[in-house]
């Protein structure tokens, strides 16, 4: 299964972005309204600066109080791991797997088409042995 079919079955595949300028507390905010997890961090909407989540807000927190009212920039990681339509589904689960995170934008050439999360990848695997289940099921019942 390629990323991109996986893309084009999410009701909406926009991504929210962030700027690094803004505050950690637009952040939050953000993050409640659309029910997400993690904000692309782009000046322009288009070119991916960094990645921030809500993990970031936590371990931030931990160390120190007042980072709400720091900027999106002091708490994002830059160097984000990306992925393209075109990529292999099982790769980029073993690249979340292997690097602990759970998002990885999706990138059409230069442009970010999308955002691929573990629970994208998990409803994706469910669908696929409930599949599997109802063949050999139907299998069985036939013979
Ligand atoms: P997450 O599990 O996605 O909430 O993220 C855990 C940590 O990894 C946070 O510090 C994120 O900023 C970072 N992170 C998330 N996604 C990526 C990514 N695709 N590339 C690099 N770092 C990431």
């Amino acid at each position: 299964m390629r990323i991109g079919e996986i893309l084009s079955a999410k009701p909406d595949h926009g991504v929210v972005t962030i700027s690094p300028e803004a505050g950690v507390r637009e952040l939050i905010a953000l993050l409640a309204e659309h029910n997400i997890g993690a904000l692309i961090v782009s000046t322009d909407g288009t070119r991916i600066e960094g990645i921030v989540s809500e993990r970031d807000v936590v371990r931030h927190l931990h160390s120190d109080g007042t980072v709400i009212n720091n900027v999106v920039a002091a708490i994002m990681t830059e160097g984000v791991e990306t992925c393209a339509p075109d990529d292999d589904l099982d790769t980029v689960m073993a690249t979340m797997t292997a690097r602990r995170f759970r998002h990885v934008p999706v990138l059409d050439g230069d442009r970010l088409v999308g955002i691929i999360s573990i629970g994208d990848v998990v409803k994706h695997k469910i669908g696929q042995l409930e599949f599997e289940r109802d063949q050999l099921d139907s299998y069985l019942h036939q013979s």
